[in-house]
């Protein structure tokens, strides 16, 4: 499932692509997503201006004039691609947005858990998909003592309060093990027991691991790719995700594999507290 980087690198291969052009038509082939696409609503794109694109957490914003802005959330396995126009279609192109006579963008989900909505930029912090958000991880507002605030008196495993998009948006199950490994954290410890230096250390590792992942356009394990087909290079970086039993990076003990809330964690049990 693609993450804050895999996000961010699709999202920045769109704003060189489609920033200028007009939506001179959207096809939509199946409108079963997650949440059903309102066609309706999607037509009203049509004849609208790309100004550029934008990313909330998970969420592709492409932001419209007249105002208006698409949100495409890519769930399990969705893919954005933008390219020439295509005689044939996929079998999972569900959407097809023409953009001119020599580009188009298509929306291609073969599990459709995928998500696609048209709104207004004064209702977009109010949407039902983004109002929860916690603040962006690379922005001001996520700090040590924000995380402090939040983290008071749960009990909940770190991990699982790194994966809590009400506390922080865009970090799933690859980062949380490796920004867990950077800050030198057991992914078991109840959240409310860390000190404002660990919750500092969480802070920067947060910053650190996701700047590092964007710089090498994500993390290819399943079937990401960006707007352009191309895959990210972070995997060949990864400290510890998919590691289980290879020496720490840090220290050689061995890395190992422990099922939180039913997916793998990896952590080191030595250099990890
Ligand atoms: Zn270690």
């Amino acid at each position: 499932m693609p993450e804050l980087p895999e996000i961010e690198t699709i999202c920045r291969g769109l704003a060189a692509q489609l920033p200028g052009r007009t939506l001179a038509g959207v096809r939509v082939r199946q409108r079963q997503l997650r949440l059903p696409v309102d066609v309706e609503a999607l037509q009203q794109a049509v004849g609208c201006r790309i100004e550029r694109v934008g990313r909330r957490g998970k969420y592709v914003l492409v932001f419209l004039q007249p105002p208006r802005v698409l949100i495409f959330h890519l769930g399990m396995s969705g893919r954005l691609r933008v390219g020439p126009p295509q005689a044939n279609d996929a079998r999972h192109d569900h959407l097809i947005f023409a953009l001119g006579a020599d580009l188009e963008l298509r929306f291609y989900d073969p599990r459709r858990f995928g998500l696609c909505f048209l709104t207004t930029p004064e209702s977009l912090p109010h949407h039902p998909c983004l109002r929860h958000l916690g603040p962006e991880p690379l922005s001001e507002a996520f700090s040590a003592a924000y995380l402090a605030e939040r983290g008071r008196g749960r009990r909940c495993p770190l991990k699982a309060f790194l994966l809590d998009a009400t506390v922080v948006a865009g970090i799933g199950n690859i980062y949380a093990s490796e920004i867990l490994f950077a800050a030198r954290l057991s992914p078991t410890r109840e959240a409310g027991s860390l000190s404002l230096p660990e919750w500092e250390r969480l802070r920067a590792a947060v910053q650190q691991v996701l700047v590092e992942a964007i710089a090498h356009h994500g993390t290819s394990i399943a079937d990401y790719v960006d707007s352009r087909g191309q895959p990210g290079r972070f995997q060949n970086r990864l400290r510890v995700y998919g590691r289980e039993g290879e020496p720490c990076p840090r220290d050689g003990q061995s890395i190992r594999r422990l099922v939180q809330a039913g997916r793998s964690t990896y952590y080191c049990p030595r250099c990890q507290r």
